[in-house]
């Protein structure tokens, strides 16, 4: 057998820690293919260069993930097509609103026997309901898609901090294996569970309990409120799945990509810094200007995703069952003040 070629598509904060963990994988087992590409968004830096070419010139992003090399073995390439020509395994990462663009431009242009996986946190709503980003890869390409995701903030396990992901499956414990295999170090543990949506609705959902806690944080209330946030999110987040996906289990919230990701990214995540400044200045400046000036090209997902939550919640007339949700969503589009996380009327979701 050939061996394997893997190619990252995303190379953004996470996306470039992605490949530097598969990259120092490929170099130690013998059924990969040394070398790693990752697809790179191409931008001019203020210095005239091109991204692409300094990363493959310092072996560094200097952009998303300045100061920590990636391994000699990871070649960046602008040229999307040419990335995917020879992979049969697939990493996607890149911001979710990005990702159905990118699969229609990669129709007909990956081989016939790929494999993905997702490490992408973020869901669409269609006309006929929400599509999670690895139904789209799916559909779009024909192909299976697994997913990882964890308590993994990027640049934590960018200095090889311990932490642990989760690989979710449909069907193929053999797939999922293969992907563990790519991603485990002795720092980054990761286990595997037959539940790709509890684990992609986990990683996805928990950014919208994020930007309930960073609010709780930038009106100074206490590490009390931000546990109740994190519990009644929690709760939401579990009631949700359950609604959309009756097949998602309840051990898969006691995963990494469950209570570890909420409470990680509770505490030190994008979304929850961006939100305190939003409750700081009293709703005043908008998320895409905090954003723009806060993460220098960096993506929040939380925002937009407690929108497409809101919109499957009125559609389907839940919104009652899902106070934090839904005020979370109201606060970011400014119709209710940053205060209003916290007042709760006697509604909650279901249990079962
Ligand atoms: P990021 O937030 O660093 O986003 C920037 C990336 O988006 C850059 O690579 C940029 O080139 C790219 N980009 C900008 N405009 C684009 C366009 N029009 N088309 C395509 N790409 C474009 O990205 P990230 O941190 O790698 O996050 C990717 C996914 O991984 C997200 O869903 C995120 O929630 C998830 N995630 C992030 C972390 C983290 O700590 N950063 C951890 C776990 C999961
Ligand atoms: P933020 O996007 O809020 O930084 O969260 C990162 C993450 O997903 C950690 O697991």
């Amino acid at each position: 057998m050939p061996p394997i070629k893997v190619t990252v598509v995303g190379s953004g904060n996470w996306g470039s820690v992605a490949a530097k963990l598969i990259a120092s994988n490929t170099l130690k087992l013998a059924s990969f293919h040394d070398e790693v590409r990752m697809w790179v968004f191409e931008e001019t830096l203020p210095t005239g260069e091109k991204l692409s070419e300094v990363i493959n010139k310092a072996n560094e992003n200097v952009k998303y993930l300045p100061g920590i090399k990636l391994g000699k073995n990871v070649v960046a390439d602008p040229d999307l097509e040419n990335a995917v020509r020879d992979a049969t395994m697939l990493v996607f990462v890149t911001p979710h609103q990005f990702m159905e663009g990118i699969c229609k431009r990669l129709v007909g242009k990956i081989r016939s026997d790929a494999e993905a996986i997702s490490l992408i946190k973020g869901m669409e709503v269609k006309r006929d309901g929400p599509c999670m980003i690895s139904s789209i890869i799916s559909e779009h390409l024909g192909i299976n898609c697994c997913v990882l995701m964890g308590a993994n903030i990027a640049n934590e396990i960018a200095l090889e901090q311990f932490s642990e992901a989760t690989v979710g499956y449909r069907k193929n414990k053999e797939t999922a294996d293969k992907w563990v295999k790519l991603f485990h170090t002795s720092y980054f543990m990761v286990s595997s569970v037959q539940d790709v949506e509890g684990v992609e609705l986990c990683g996805t959902l928990k950014n919208v309990v994020a930007i309930a806690a960073g609010f709780v944080d930038g009106l100074e209330m206490g590490n009390n409120t931000k546990a109740a946030i994190i519990r009644i999110g929690l709760r939401e987040m579990k009631a949700f799945s359950k609604l959309l996906f009756p097949s998602v289990k309840d051990s898969t919230f006691f995963e990494s990509c469950g209570i570890a990701d909420v409470i990680t990214t509770c505490l030190g995540g994008r979304n929850r810094r961006c939100a305190e400044a939003f409750a700081k200045n009293g709703g005043k400046r908008s998320f895409d200007e905090l954003e723009a000036e806060m993460l220098q090209g960096q993506k929040l997902q939380g925002v937009s995703t407690a929108k497409e939550v809101h919109e499957v919640l009125s559609h389907r007339g839940w919104l009652e069952h899902f106070p934090l949700f839904s005020s979370v969503h109201e606060i970011c589009c400014g119709r209710l003040p940053p205060t209003a996380i916290v007042v709760y009327n006697e509604h909650t979701p279901d249990q079962s």
